[in-house]
């Protein structure tokens, strides 16, 4: 894609190479392409980029480096903690708890499933709120359906009573939870918490200790780093099993030769997001609100999805916008921006791939005029307030048009 000619406004899908992550990665892909487990120079100097990249990763989040388990993706990371943990508690006689929502990424949402339907686990789901949010209020109704009484104080540091897995942040409609708020419901039941960060991680401030998480799930081309390596935070203690078995990398939870390139880059990544992340969200606010209030302002019959602006502007994603366009087909408008040379989606990538109805959509309630009608426009570091106008004067063009072919009036 020559990225000159086009604007990009697909961010929560995958984000740019940044130059300076590349820079880093490229010795790794060059002439240092030894194993890392290898006992000669290279092989030290490539053992030596994984644990600076562990410790880069962990600062952002405020965890220890050994609380860091590189994995290929924020789907391996999601299924590791599941399955894991759900494997390590699971008894003949009785199925691990589980608490979780209905708006969870398939990463999430398909593991729940798949351990579900083989025993593993007993699961409740809780609805979000209108405004698609997770909360404390509602898991813990979902947590007492489990379990009836709250830990006593000498018991409450033991996480055997089941697993809690809300989001950070929603990939569709950019809601931010409470997960600090959750955290506090966990310790209480003596759950174990996962939070899927894979959309918030290097993008709002994430610290595991206020947080109150066991495990944390993350993926760095979200955040400027290369496709294919991701993370979980698994604090120290926690108990889990591994999925894959093999030569013990990774404290043993993720066997394989390690992607030392990719490792690398995801702890440049890392470094960047720590240094740039106020700066850059006041900056993508900006081109955010300026989106947000034009397309709501000039093109009637639509709705922002999610938490609304400005009064919930902190509890949404920096540079998320998602809309619903009454009477339009979302794909159809991404067709029209695309030949326009726009890069968008209708919501999440895997399912516009599938093009099946957005499950969350549904469950945040927008009105069954609106519901086929969706577009994300999802904003980077690397986009200028004359891409957002140039995106709704041509989203405004396609809306028109479309309305035009297919309106009932
Ligand atoms: N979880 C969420 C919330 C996501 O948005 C995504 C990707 O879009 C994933 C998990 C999966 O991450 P990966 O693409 O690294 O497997």
């Amino acid at each position: 894609m020559e990225m000159t000619d086009y604007i990009y406004f697909d961010n929560a899908a995958t984000t740019a190479l940044d130059p300076l992550v590349k820079d880093a990665m490229t010795p790794f892909m060059t002439f240092n392409y030894a194993n890392a487990s290898g006992t000669y120079h290279d092989a030290s100097l490539a053992r030596s980029a994984i644990n600076k990249a562990r410790a880069q990763a962990a600062a952002l989040i405020g965890a220890e480096p050994d609380e860091i388990i590189f994995t290929s993706c924020g789907t391996e990371s999601d299924n590791l903690a599941l399955y894991g943990t759900a494997m390590a508690h699971f008894s003949r006689d009785k199925r691990f708890n589980a608490v979780s929502d209905t708006i969870e990424h398939p990463a999430v949402y398909n593991t729940l499933d798949a351990l579900k339907k083989a025993g593993f686990i007993k699961l409740a789901r809780v609805s979000p709120d209108k405004d698609g949010f997770i909360t404390p209020g509602a898991v813990e109704e979902a947590v007492r359906s489990q379990v009836k009484t709250k830990r006593d104080d000498a018991s409450g540091q033991t996480k055997d009573n089941g697993i809690i897995s809300v989001m950070s942040a929603n990939n569709e409609i950019g809601s931010i939870n409470d997960i600090a708020g959750i955290g506090s419901v966990a310790a209480e039941y003596g759950y174990l918490l996962h939070t899927d960060a894979v959309q918030s991680f290097g993008h709002v401030l994430l610290d595991v200790d206020v947080m109150g998480v066991d495990m944390l799930s993350a993926s760095a081309h979200k955040l400027g780093g290369p496709k294919g390596i991701g993370l979980l935070y698994l604090r120290r203690g926690t108990k889990i099993v591994p999925t894959m078995y093999g030569g013990g990398q990774e404290h043993g939870l993720r066997s394989g030769t390690e992607n030392v390139a990719g490792i690398v880059g995801f702890g440049e990544a890392c470094r960047l997001a720590g240094i740039r992340m106020s700066a850059d969200t006041r900056y993508i606010h900006e081109l955010r609100d300026r989106l947000v209030s034009r397309i709501l302002n000039e093109i009637p019959d639509t709705i922002l999805t999610g938490p609304q602006l400005p009064d919930m502007g902190d509890k949404r994603l920096p540079g998320h916008c998602s809309f619903a366009f009454k009477g339009v087909q979302g794909s159809s408008l991404v067709i029209g921006l695309d030949i326009r040379n726009i890069c968008a989606s209708t919501g999440a990538a895997c399912s516009a791939a599938a093009n099946r109805p957005s499950r969350v959509l549904k469950e945040i309630g927008v009105a069954a005029d609106h519901f086929n009608g969706s577009l994300r426009l999802t904003l980077s570091r690397n986009n200028t307030i004359e891409e957002v106008d140039r995106t709704v004067d041509a989203v405004k063009a396609c809306v028109t048009q479309l309305r035009e072919m297919f309106g009932d009036d």
